[in-house]
């Protein structure tokens, strides 16, 4: 799994809609791929704060964001 296969199942996973063979998956690349894990710590958090105030949405905003950030500092060494 890449960088941007993790991104592109992030909201399957908060939505509960990964299957057991792909949450394996993800949490591989997450324990070897530091920023992808502190995307995924962020991400828990925003969604914890829009929880409680009950405007719960995850936008393609916030999803470009976090995609933007995340491949910036993915870039491979040069
Ligand atoms: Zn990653």
């Amino acid at each position: 799994m890449t960088c941007t296969d993790f991104l592109s199942k992030l909201t399957d996973y908060f939505d509960g809609q990964i299957d057991a063979a792909l949450m394996v998956e993800v949490k591989t690349h997450i324990a070897e791929c530091h920023h992808c894990e502190v995307v995924l710590d962020t991400t828990k958090q925003t969604i914890a704060f829009y929880k409680d105030s009950e405007v719960y949405e995850f936008s393609p905003e916030l999803r470009d964001r976090m995609h933007n950030a995340i491949m910036k500092k993915c870039q491979p060494a040069k």
